[in-house]
């Protein structure tokens, strides 16, 4: 199929990219890396009046370290997080993530702020965000706002960007000291979307103790584990314990069933990747003096 008629846009700044999304009606849609926008229009499920081309923005496809922070600029190629030595030294969950989304050729071309907009149930990158508790740079003409990861999932391809909105640029915090971090996930075949996945962050103390915890599983948009996280606040890492928090986490929340998997396979699935994960990430803290690159 060939998508339906479009008027084409290729802004070569942000102001103009955002002048031009001010002036364009509901019907303008940014194409980043193409590779979910492209198949969606091809099949005619989504037909953008009007596309704004954002390859010839440069000044969106940055990673930079600042004061501790990580920002990623919107362009920013996915592959391009596991690549960054800066990305792997202090930020390796997003490195590990980032490998597991589709194959090489997709992430060669998919775009961070792309997977981020775009928020398909189980992305990684969602879920990686929320869990280190990055911030989301939205930019429209003559102005700005700053939304928390957290806040910015609404549901299943549902986000809180708004009309005349572009996301501009992904701030991530620095990990604290005594830090460790870990993803998994569970698909049919390699480089499919995940069934299930869960990515956590666990700090201890100067005793071993979890100081701090974060844990989010996938679903159609990233599930926090806040009743969990609370839960090991204050223990000494175990089995028992990341095993009680894991099944804490999947108690009551919604999961989808199709044709891939039924909500209680993914519930199931989800309690033992985050016991994994939390085990995992907490390994990984013991054995890191720091993790700031
Ligand atoms: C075979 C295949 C397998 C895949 N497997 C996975 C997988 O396992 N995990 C996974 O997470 N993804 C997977 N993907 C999707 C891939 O990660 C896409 O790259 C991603 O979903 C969208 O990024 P993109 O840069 O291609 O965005 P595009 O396709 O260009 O855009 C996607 C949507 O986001 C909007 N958008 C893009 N950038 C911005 C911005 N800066 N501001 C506001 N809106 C914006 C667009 O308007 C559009 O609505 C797969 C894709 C394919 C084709």
């Amino acid at each position: 199929m060939k998508p339906a008629v479009f008027e084409y846009f290729d802004p070569t700044s942000v102001s103009e990219t955002v002048a031009l999304l001010a002036r364009l009606d509901e019907d303008a849609r940014v194409l980043a890396g193409g590779q979910s926008l492209v198949p969606l229009m091809n099949f005619r499920l989504a037909r953008p009046a009007h596309l704004v081309d954002l390859n010839r923005v440069s000044e969106l496809d940055f990673l930079s370290v600042a004061g501790g922070e990580l920002r990623i600029g919107a362009m920013t190629r996915q592959r391009a997080l596991e690549r960054s030595r800066d990305v792997g030294a202090g930020w390796p969950l997003l490195r590990e993530a980032a490998g597991y989304i589709g194959h090489v050729q997709i992430r060669n071309r998919g775009t961070v702020g792309g997977s981020l907009a775009h928020a398909f149930p189980s992305a990684e990158l969602p879920v990686v965000m929320v869990t280190l508790g990055a911030a989301l740079v939205l930019r429209r003409e003559g102005g700005e706002r700053i939304v928390a990861a957290a806040d910015f999932f609404l549901g299943a391809m549902t986000t809180a960007l708004e009309p005349g909105e572009l996301l501009s640029e992904v701030r991530v915090p620095a990990t604290a000291a005594r830090s460790g971090t870990s993803f998994h996930e569970v698909s049919r075949r390699y480089g499919d979307f995940a069934l299930a996945g869960a990515a956590a962050l666990v700090s201890l103390d100067r005793d071993g103790a979890v100081a701090g915890v974060r844990l989010t599983l996938t679903g159609s948009a990233p599930i926090r584990a806040q009743a969990a996280e609370d839960a090991m606040l204050g223990e000494k890492p175990s089995e028992a314990l990341f095993r009680d928090a894991a099944r804490r986490a999947v108690a009551g929340i919604e999961q989808d069933s199709d044709m891939h998997a039924d909500a209680g396979y993914r519930r199931r699935a989800c309690a033992a990747l985050a016991r994994r994960a939390l085990l995992q990430a907490a390994q990984r803290a013991a054995a890191s003096r720091s993790i700031r690159p």
